[in-house]
């Protein structure tokens, strides 16, 4: 008989429906039409009120439930009660039937790390906004920033990017009025990935998918210098990872520091139980332990398959042009 679901399956499920709560309050703030829009270090480091609230509801919702996990936040917000509407007690009955790959069946709530990015293409997020609003839409631009916007939660073991749920709040959003929105796509190793149709590029066509609001010198040699068929610019680190499995990119290639550990540990979970590999641009992988410095100052290099070529093509200049830490 089957004894009771493995501590890290009851915290993937409990992630899986604490970051649908997230999608449902990323669109509520939207549809407010009050984006409560904080810079942080500059205007391309933005914070919402759907930020704000969604890292509220997903670390006091996970804390409740298991108070010994380390859970670390993007957002800088004073630890205060949190409301109890925002807090989600559901857990997703699929995910708790699986079977916990062996060697994650007896890890301890103190051996988890869980990194939370409750909002990832905040930039996008607040321009998607101005179109919803009507300006930009009659330009023609900015609706398709809405597929951008991700809620991220990776969990960590041993340093390992484990176990990862994206949720993607306006995923379906051309169906318009009355369509339902959104979904949640989630990963482990050991068990694959879930949400989603796994894909690849069609033809081996190189296809770059790269940063649109964040993008510098090194940034566009490193891309040239990996003689793309086509390179797309969009926002937000889950979002450029579900482009990977999904088909739509070979290679997200971002040769800057910028990226945090909770931008990269959901997304890096997915990505690699489906086969595919996250690393620096150095070709080195990123550690996840709760006292890791949180800025992937290396960059960022993502791909389903193919992973040497890219790394190989990445200029001497640009490597030299990175952090070496
Ligand atoms: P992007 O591809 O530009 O959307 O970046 C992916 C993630 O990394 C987002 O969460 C960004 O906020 C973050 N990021 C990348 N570069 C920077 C930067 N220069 N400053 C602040 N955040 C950044
Ligand atoms: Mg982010
Ligand atoms: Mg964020």
């Amino acid at each position: 008989m089957a004894g009771s679901p493995a501590l890290v399956m009851r915290l993937v499920a409990s992630a899986f429906t604490v970051a649908e709560r997230a999608g449902s309050i990323v669109r509520k703030v939207m549809h407010s039409g009050d984006l409560g829009i904080v810079e942080k270090t500059g205007s391309n480091d933005l914070q919402t009120l759907a930020d704000r609230l969604v890292q509220k509801s997903i670390c006091a919702s996970l804390s409740r439930r298991f108070p010994k996990i380390t859970i670390i936040g993007e957002e800088d917000i004073p630890s205060e009660a949190v409301e109890e509407d925002l807090i989600e007690s559901g857990q997703a009955g699929d995910i708790l039937e699986k079977v916990c790959p062996a060697e994650y069946s007896n890890i301890r709530e103190e051996e988890l790390v869980v990194w939370v990015d409750p909002l990832d293409g905040t930039k996008e997020y607040t321009e998607a906004a101005v179109s919803l609003n009507g300006a930009a839409l009659r330009h023609g631009t900015a609706l398709c920033l809405l597929d951008h916007v991700t809620v991220l939660i990776g969990i960590a073991y041993g340093g390992k990017a484990i176990a990862g749920v994206i949720n993607q709040p306006f995923f379906n959003y051309q169906l318009g009025p009355g369509g339902s929105l959104g979904r949640t796509l989630w990963g482990m190793l050991g068990l694959g990935a879930f949400g989603f149709e796994l894909k690849e590029v069609p033809g081996g066509q190189r296809i770059i998918t790269t940063t649109r609001s964040h993008s510098n010198k090194l940034v566009t040699d490193c891309v040239q210098a990996m003689e793309p068929h086509e390179v797309i610019r969009v926002g937000g680190a889950g979002n450029k990872i579900i482009q990977l499995v999904e088909g739509k990119a070979s290679a997200y290639v971002f040769a800057s520091p910028g990226c945090k550990k909770w931008d990269t540990c959901a997304p890096e979970a997915i990505l690699h139980a489906v086969g595919g590999k996250l690393t620096d641009m150095r070709g080195r992988p990123y550690r996840y332990h709760a006292d890791v410095k949180h800025m992937n100052s290396a960059g960022v290099l993502a791909t389903l398959r193919d992973h040497q070529y890219y790394s190989s093509r990445v200029p001497e200049s640009v490597l030299q042009g990175l952090p070496s830490d």
